[in-house]
C-alpha cells in the first residue's frame, strides 16, 4: 500500500531535548478520525478557564487547539478519555454525553 502524502514519518529523537513535551501533534494532524466509539466528550467552560494548558499537555491525542482566544477541542480526533477533565486544576472541563451539546 502506498503511503498517503499527508502521513508524516516519525523521526526518532537522538537527544532528550528533541523528545516532544506535551502534545506532540498539532490539532488536526492525527492520522485517524474518531471511529465513533466515543460515548462521552469534554466540554470546556471557557469563562472559568485560566489557560494554564494542563489539559493541552496531558491530552494524548494532541487535539486541544490553543491557537485561538479560547481553547477548542477537535472532536474529530478526541477519543473521550477524560484525561483533560481529570487534570484541569479549575475543574472547568466536564465530560458530557456524546449527544449533548
Ligand atoms: S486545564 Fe483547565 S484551566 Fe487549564 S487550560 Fe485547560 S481547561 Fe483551561
Ligand atoms: S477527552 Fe482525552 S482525547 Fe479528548 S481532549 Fe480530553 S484528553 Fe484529549
Amino acid at each position: 500500500m502506498n503511503k498517503p502524502v499527508w502521513l508524516k514519518d516519525y523521526v526518532m529523537p537522538t537527544t532528550k531535548e528533541e523528545v516532544p513535551f506535551g502534545a506532540s501533534n498539532e490539532a488536526g494532524f492525527l492520522v485517524f478520525k474518531n471511529a465513533g466509539f466515543r460515548s462521552m466528550k469534554p466540554s470546556i467552560n471557557t469563562d472559568v478557564c485560566i489557560k494554564c494548558m494542563m489539559c493541552w499537555v496531558y491530552c494524548p491525542e494532541g487535539c486541544i487547539d490553543k491557537t485561538g482566544e479560547t481553547l477548542k477541542i477537535d472532536y474529530d480526533y478526541c477519543k473521550g478519555c477524560g484525561i483533560c477533565a481529570k487534570e484541569c486544576p479549575k475543574q472547568c472541563i466536564s465530560m458530557v454525553k456524546e449527544d449533548e451539546a
